[in-house]
């Protein structure tokens, strides 16, 4: 084998990034190069060359590792390798790549290895071996504790929870959980207060590297109280559940959108555009145009498309009773198209000013049977109810998390260390 050897080279290893984000293009080499044999005279090979290449928006794998030099069917056996433990369409921008290359082989033989990390307690990569690659992944064993971290609100719950320590995705994860039951643009008060208890996952060091499910919280609202435990059925469905083992899930969500406010509410009022009073057959909520819009309950797409004054508009069938529509979308998600089934919570599309609208909203409407009915008044039915070997099994559930709980001292308010995930 003959090895092109380039004098002079200086060797950097991991190539740092530019600032606007761009890959530096690799070092340009100086010097006089020759022909060697190396098996006539022996001459070592060279190090290997590590880069690190950030995967941009619109990027492949498959674009980026030719984009570092390499030939397409070094760059296909490497991918179809990796393919075998990881699926590189799962690559998001803003991911690391760790490349090892041999700046002297022969064209077509340069690239060494890739190293990945989709997750805290994942490592993926791949190596050459001989004339093809091999992958492999590395699970990190991640030990489990519960955590709790009780905060009283002063401004906002978001405020609260940052100063408490309580993690974002925990202050999420309880947000959706207590949505049904809490309205969270209008129901916080000062003085209301959230103690919550959650996994956190760590390493064999201590080190905290994720944080995992709620199994119960308390939310005092206005002096009342609300708690939830996370149980699973025999059937093996985990949801959650109040003191009594009712399911938290309501049949339809109070706002289907996120950080919206009411800007017109259900009766008799003058028309914006029209100019004369009108029935207001539904509820508006302002919100900026784009706010993703959410199923109010499970159900499926009974119309999806433009609808006269209604714009861009979806109705939904929930079950024989009620139906709910969102009107005015900007965009309607393909997975909202007529006939399709979807979960409560699910984004049908986004906030707009489509059709006879005058800013950006989302009017919505719950029907009941052929008639449109107040959102904000009608008594929604509840949920699942656990009952025999269930509810007997909840409730030693329920007496166990209580006790962990109440013997859980409460974390400190310091943001954690949570190691990031490339
Ligand atoms: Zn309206």
């Amino acid at each position: 084998m003959r090895y092109l050897i380039v004098a002079g080279a200086a060797l950097v290893p991991f190539q740092s990034q530019a600032a606007d984000g761009l890959l530096t293009p690799p070092a340009v080499q100086t010097g006089t190069s020759e022909d060697i044999d190396v098996a006539a005279i022996n001459v070592p090979t060279s190090e290997p060359e590590f880069r690190e290449l950030k995967v941009r928006r619109g990027d492949t794998l498959m674009k980026m590792l030719m984009g570092q030099g390499f030939s397409r069917s070094e760059s296909h056996s490497a991918i179809s390798a990796l393919r075998t433990v990881y699926d590189p369409r799962k690559l998001r921008p803003g991911q690391t790549i760790k490349v090892s290359l041999d700046p002297a082989a022969d064209e077509g033989t340069s690239l060494i290895g890739l190293a990945l990390k989709p997750d805290v307690d994942l490592d993926v990569f791949v190596d050459r071996e001989a004339d093809k690659f091999a992958a492999k992944e590395i699970k990190k064993a991640l030990s489990e504790q519960s955590h709790r971290v009780d905060g009283e609100i002063t401004s906002s719950l978001y405020e609260a929870a940052v100063a408490a320590g309580l993690p974002p995705a925990v202050l999420i994860e309880l947000i959706q959980a207590m949505s049904f039951d809490v309205d969270f643009q209008r129901d916080i008060q000062p003085g209301d207060s959230f103690k919550v208890m959650f996994n956190r996952f760590h390493d064999e060091t201590g080190l905290a590297l994720r944080d995992g499910a709620i199994n119960h919280a308390r939310l005092t609202l206005s002096g009342k109280e609300l708690y939830i435990y996370r149980f699973t059925d025999k059937s093996g469905r985990t949801d959650f559940f109040d003191q009594k083992g009712h399911s938290i899930r309501k049949a339809l969500l109070k706002t289907p959108v996120d950080g919206a406010r009411i800007s017109s509410r259900f009766g008799k009022r003058r028309h914006p555009i029209l100019g004369y009073n009108k029935m207001h057959r539904g509820v508006d909520f302002a919100a900026p145009s784009g706010t993703p819009i959410y199923a109010a309950g499970d159900g499926v797409i009974e119309v999806s498309g433009w609808n006269g004054g209604y714009g861009k508009y979806v109705r939904l069938r929930h079950n024989g009773e009620y139906r709910t529509a969102y009107a005015h979308m900007k965009a309607i998600s393909k997975n909202a198209r007529k006939g399709k089934r979807v979960r409560q919570g699910q984004i049908i599309g986004w906030v707009g000013t489509t059709g006879r609208s005058t800013g950006a909203h989302l009017h919505y409407e719950v029907l009941r049977g052929k008639h449109q009915v107040n959102p904000l008044s009608i008594k929604l039915p509840t949920g699942k109810r656990l009952t025999g070997t269930d509810l007997a099994n909840f409730r030693n559930l329920r007496r166990d998390m209580d006790r962990e709980f109440e013997a859980l001292p409460v974390t400190e308010p310091v943001a954690p260390t949570i190691a990031s995930v490339d």
